[in-house]
C-alpha cells in the first residue's frame, strides 16, 4: 500500500462526436429538465450543456473550464433531492451517454468484478447482470476478460448489484458520488461496500485510477503527482464521523483508503469516469412481509429484537433480516384518510383493523428448509410483540409483493399530492423531509423527540423509512408559507438533536446545495473549513460542483 498516486492518461476519443449545446436559451427551450432535479431547486441556468461520451472528453471539458475558472456541474439521473446536479451557470456536464459495461475480471480474492461507465442506470446494470448480457464490446477486451465473460454466462448462479436507492433511474457514478443506499443496505451495506475501483477526472482534467487497498493515507496525508511532475499534498480533515449510516461530508480517518475519500464526495473532488463494482450471488428467494402492530412502540421494540439489540430478548436464531422498513401510526392514519377521500391510495387494500404501525421485513433464503426456519423464527418474534404471521401481508408470490409495493408507493405519492396542492396556491411550498440516522440505542429517544416536539403544532407529518439502520424519514407537509418556515426551522432543530446523540444529519441523500447548515451542525465551522481546504487541494478555484456541500464563501 502506498500514499503516492500518479495521474494516468485519459481514455477514449476526443471532442469530435461530442454533443455540445452552446446556448443558454436553447438549453432552457429544449433541455429544461437538465436545469433541475427531484428537489425542484432552481431556477437555474447553464451556458453550455455537454453530453460526454468518453473519459477524454470529460478531461478536455474540465481542463478548459479550469483554465477559464468557470463553474462546471456534473449531471446524472437527476433523482437527487438536494440540488447537487442543478447548475449554477457555466457548463453542465451530463454523463448520461456514458452507459456501457466495459470490463469483467476475477479479483485476486476470487470475487467477480464488473467495470462500467458512470452513466449506466442502476436498473440497466441490474437488468444486464440478471440476463447475463453485459453488452461488453468483446472486440475491445483481452483474451482473459473474454474467458471470464464466458465463465460468467456459463455459471449457474444468478447475480445482482445490491445497492438500491429506490429510484433505479439513478446513475451508477452518481450513486457512488452520494454513497447511495436503500432498504436492503441494512444487510448488504451502502454503495461504498460494493465499489472496488474508480477512475476519477480531477478538476484540471488529469485522471487518477484508484483501486481499493492500494492507496491509504499515512499520518492523514496522500501525495498526488501530476502530469508535469508537480506534487500536491492532500491533508485529511480531522473531524470524527458519526458511527451511524452516513452520507454527509467527506469520509475521513487518519488511514483512510483514497477510494473512500471520493465515495460520497458529491462530485466536489473530481468526476467519476469509471466504476468497478462487485456484484453478488442472487439468493434463491426472498421472504417479504409487512407486519402490523398495535402501536409505534410495539413496532420499534420488534425491530430492536429483530436486529439483535436486546440482551434479555435474543432474536430467534433463524432470523437474519435483510430489510426492516417502518410506517408509523400517522402514516397509517394519513393513508386511511386519503383512501376515504378517494386519493391515490384508494386502490390499496384496507389496512387491518387495529393496525397502528407497520414493519416490512425481508430475508433471503436458499431452500425450503431455510425458508421454513426463517418463517418460524419471524412468527415467534411477531408473537412476542402483539402481532402475528397470519395478520401480515406478504409472501413470495408476485401478487403478494405487488400489494406491499403499492402501499409503500402510495404513502410517498399521497405526500407528494398534498405538497402539489399546496404548491398550486403557494409556489414556494415544498416537502420538508429529514434524512437523519441515530445510533441504534437512541432510536426510541429520537422517535419520541419527533413526536413530542410536533405534538399540538397543527402540522401534517408522517414518519417512515429505513428503521433497520435507525434511519427514519420524517416528512412534514406544510400547506402555507408560515408552516413552511416553521417546518424548515424544525428540520434543523431535529438535525441538531440527532448530532447531540451521536447521529448524522444525512444518512443517504447527501448535502448538495440545500443542506449546508446541516453539515455545519454535524462538523462545526472548523470541520467545514478543513473540508474546504481538502476541496481546494483538488480544485483550487472551487469551480467543480460549486455550491455543493458548502458555500463558495469558504473556498475564497
Ligand atoms: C423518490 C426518491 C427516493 C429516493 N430514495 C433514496 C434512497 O432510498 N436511498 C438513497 O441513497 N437515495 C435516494 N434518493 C436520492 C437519489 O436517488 C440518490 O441520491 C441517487 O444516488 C442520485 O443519483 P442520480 O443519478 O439521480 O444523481 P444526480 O441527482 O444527477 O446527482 C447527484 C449528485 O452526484 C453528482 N454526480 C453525479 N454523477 C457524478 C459523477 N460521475 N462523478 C461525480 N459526481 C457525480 C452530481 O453532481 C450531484 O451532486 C431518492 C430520490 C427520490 C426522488
Amino acid at each position: 500500500m502506498g500514499t503516492v498516486v500518479r495521474t494516468v492518461q485519459p481514455k477514449g476519443e476526443g471532442l469530435a462526436g461530442c454533443t455540445i449545446i452552446d446556448s443558454a436559451s436553447k438549453i432552457i427551450e429544449s433541455y429544461a429538465d437538465y436545469l433541475t432535479d427531484e428537489s425542484g431547486f432552481g431556477p437555474s441556468s447553464a451556458e453550455r450543456l455537454v453530453f460526454a461520451r468518453s473519459e477524454k472528453q470529460i478531461a478536455l471539458v474540465l481542463k478548459d473550464v479550469y483554465e477559464r475558472e468557470e463553474p462546471v456541474t456534473v449531471s446524472a439521473g437527476r433523482t437527487g433531492i438536494v440540488g447537487g446536479a442543478v447548475p449554477t451557470g457555466g457548463t453542465l456536464l451530463s454523463l448520461a451517454e456514458m452507459n456501457n459495461v466495459i470490463g469483467i475480471r476475477r479479483l485476486p480474492d476470487g470475487r467477480l468484478a464488473l467495470t462500467a461507465e458512470p452513466g449506466i442506470t442502476i436498473a440497466e446494470l441490474n437488468d444486464r447482470v440478471a440476463r447475463k448480457e453485459l453488452g461488453i464490446a468483446t472486440g475491445l477486451v483481452t483474451q482473459e476478460q473474454r474467458s471470464e465473460l464466458e465463465a460468467f454466462v456459463a455459471d449457474d448462479h444468478a447475480y445482482f448489484y445490491p445497492p438500491d436507492p429506490t429510484e433505479d433511474t439513478a446513475h451508477l457514478g452518481a450513486t457512488v458520488a452520494t454513497n447511495a443506499s436503500g432498504a436492503r443496505s441494512f444487510y448488504y451495506g451502502a454503495t461504498r461496500e460494493h465499489v472496488h475501483r474508480l477512475r476519477i477526472c480531477l478538476s484540471n482534467g488529469e485522471v487518477i485510477d484508484v483501486e481499493r487497498g492500494v492507496y491509504t493515507a499515512a499520518d492523514g496525508k496522500f501525495e498526488v503527482v501530476l502530469g508535469d511532475g508537480r506534487s500536491i499534498t492532500v491533508k485529511i480533515p480531522s473531524y470524527s464521523m458519526p458511527e451511524t449510516k452516513n452520507a454527509a461530508g467527506y469520509f475521513v480517518h487518519s488511514d483512510v483508503d483514497l477510494i473512500d475519500l471520493f465515495i460520497a464526495s458529491e462530485g466536489t473532488l473530481g468526476v467519476i469516469t469509471e466504476v468497478e463494482v462487485v456484484p453478488r450471488r442472487r439468493p434463491v428467494g426472498i421472504l417479504s412481509a409487512l407486519a402490523f402492530f398495535g402501536s409505534d412502540n410495539d413496532a420499534i421494540e420488534f425491530v430492536r429484537q429483530a436486529r439483535g439489540d436486546l440482551d434479555d430478548q435474543p432474536r430467534p436464531g433463524a432470523v437474519v433480516p435483510m430489510a426492516l422498513e417502518f410506517f408509523d401510526s400517522r402514516s397509517f392514519d394519513f393513508l386511511r384518510r386519503r383512501k376515504e377521500e378517494g386519493g391515490e391510495s384508494s386502490n390499496i387494500p384496507e389496512l387491518p383493523d387495529g393496525a397502528r404501525a407497520g414493519v416490512l421485513f425481508e430475508q433471503e433464503f436458499e431452500d425450503e428448509d431455510s425458508l421454513m426456519a426463517a418463517y418460524e423464527g419471524w412468527e415467534e418474534l411477531l408473537d412476542g410483540h402483539g402481532s402475528s404471521m397470519e395478520q401480515t401481508w406478504g409472501g413470495m408470490e408476485e401478487s403478494d409483493l405487488a400489494k406491499l409495493r403499492a402501499l409503500r408507493h402510495s404513502i410517498a405519492e399521497e405526500v407528494n399530492g398534498v405538497i402539489a396542492r399546496a404548491k398550486a396556491k403557494y409556489p414556494e411550498i415544498h416537502k420538508i423531509g429529514t434524512d437523519i440516522a441515530v445510533p441504534h440505542d437512541r432510536l426510541m429517544e429520537m422517535f419520541a423527540y419527533y413526536r413530542d416536539t410536533l405534538a399540538g403544532m397543527n402540522l401534517e407529518y408522517v414518519i417512515f423509512g429505513h428503521i433497520g439502520d435507525s434511519h427514519l424519514h420524517l416528512n412534514i407537509m406544510p400547506v402555507d408559507p408560515d408552516q413552511l418556515r416553521v417546518a424548515e426551522d424544525l428540520a434543523l432543530q431535529f438535525a441538531r438533536q440527532a448530532v447531540k446523540i451521536g447521529g448524522t444529519v444525512s444518512a443517504e441523500h447527501g448535502i448538495g446545495k440545500l443542506k449546508h447548515e446541516f453539515l455545519e451542525a454535524l462538523y462545526g465551522e472548523d470541520g467545514l473549513r478543513e473540508m474546504a481546504v481538502l476541496k481546494r487541494t483538488f480544485d483550487p478555484s472551487g469551480m467543480l460542483n460549486r455550491g455543493v456541500m458548502f458555500s463558495s464563501d469558504l473556498l475564497t
